[in-house]
């Protein structure tokens, strides 16, 4: 999508310090971390949110969830981290690209909203 901030890192028109990149998704530094790590992995695909996700697209979806491990282990997260993935208004989603946040580094604070 062409004036999705997300699509232009994944096209390279905006810079990103990659953590991980196939043909099916990416990952990249979040530029306000809000932990010591913290990651985004998002599909390739424009997919506006999990609202949007589908039989035809969860393939993508899917895969983030299977090269999880292997990117959180390689930003040394050997003790745990936590996913989290915001949709719409009330979610606070701010870039309408699906993306899931991985944070990590140390031991977070156990709420969630
Ligand atoms: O879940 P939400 O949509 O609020 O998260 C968007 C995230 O994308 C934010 O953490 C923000 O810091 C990050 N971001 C980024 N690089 C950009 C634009 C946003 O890392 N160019």
């Amino acid at each position: 999508m062409s004036d999705c901030i997300f699509c232009k890192i994944v096209d390279g028109s905006i810079p990103s310090k990659k953590v991980y990149e196939d043909e099916k998704i990416l990952a990249f530094y979040d530029l306000e971390p809000q932990a010591p790590v913290h990651v985004l992995v998002i599909p390739k695909e424009h997919i506006c949110c999990a609202d949007a996700v589908n039989e035809g697209n969860v393939g993508n979806i899917a895969h983030i969830f299977t090269k999880i491990p292997e990117i959180t282990k390689s930003l040394g997260l050997t003790n745990g981290y936590r996913i989290v993935n915001n949709c719409g208004e009330d979610g606070c989603q701010s870039v309408k690209h699906m993306h899931f946040h991985i944070l990590g580094g140390k031991k977070l604070n156990g709420t969630m909203a």
